[in-house]
């Protein structure tokens, strides 16, 4: 039984004072009103990372960043190391978020080289795949998210592979409000752990823990975290209250 991983990705939100609010708000709900067994995290600007592993410390909520950079130190100006996060308590990093992949152009030859800088500190990487709508409307999104997977993690040995956490989040989905069906999320994973499986043989596919993100909330995280091969959650706009978060938690 895979479990499920539910993760808040903050995003460039909440400065260091709305940060620590929002943690302790988390902390104190979810002791009082989480009882399941989902992984918890919350991935933080990087300038809340410090204040908040004291504040989620002994609580269910492990601590994640965003992004990452692949050297470990020297003349990199404006970049962060996964040493240096895993020296504040991080232990999961989210890598290769549509955004990052847009707007800073990261391929995924430079995220095969993130994730490995993550695992080789002990941490999870959350490694995010999905289509644009264009590419859906053309039938080449499986193609397209094969590929992705393929060059950034295949790579990878039969150890390290079930330290990855996929996150497939089509990206017509993301902050639109708009989200898959239940249906369009569960072929998609099932796709993507079949995709797997064809490299790594079906029991370590069988594993690997693969997250839907895309506009999920309270009123529909039921329905798509009930999907047979969706293990839980990335989650942009909802994490940023800490009631919402907590109703989607709820249904893991
Ligand atoms: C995300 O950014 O990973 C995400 C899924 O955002 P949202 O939940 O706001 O669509």
């Amino acid at each position: 039984m895979r479990k499920k991983v539910i993760a808040g990705n903050w995003k460039m939100n909440k400065n260091l004072e709305e940060s620590q609010k929002l943690a302790t708000e988390l902390v104190n709900i979810i002791k009082d009103e989480i009882n399941n067994n989902a992984q918890i995290v919350i991935c933080a600007p990087f300038t809340s990372l410090y204040a908040i592993s004291s504040i989620i410390k002994g609580s269910k909520i492990a601590l994640g960043a965003q992004n990452c950079y692949t050297k470990n130190s020297g003349a990199y100006t404006g970049e962060i190391s996964t040493e240096m996060l895993k020296s504040v308590g991080v232990s999961y990093v989210i890598i290769g978020h549509s955004e990052r992949r847009e707007y800073f152009t990261e391929s995924n030859a430079f995220l095969a080289e993130k994730i490995n800088a993550v695992l080789a500190h002990d941490m999870t990487p959350i490694f995010c795949c999905g289509e644009t709508l264009s590419q859906r409307e053309q039938g080449i999104h499986i193609d397209f998210v094969n590929a992705q997977l393929s060059e950034s993690l295949f790579h990878l040995s039969d150890s390290d592979i079930q330290k990855v956490v996929i996150a497939y989040e089509p990206i017509w989905a993301i902050g639109t409000g708009v989200t898959a069906s239940t249906a369009q999320a569960q072929e998609m994973h099932e796709l993507i752990r079949k995709h797997i499986a064809s490299k790594y043989g079906n029991d370590i596919a069988e594993k690997i823990i693969i997250q839907y993100g895309g506009s999920m909330k309270p009123e529909n995280a039921k329905e798509l975290l009930s999907c047979k091969d969706v293990d839980g959650g990335l989650i942009g706009g909802a994490s940023l209250k800490a009631r919402d978060f907590v109703d989607i938690i709820k249904n893991a």
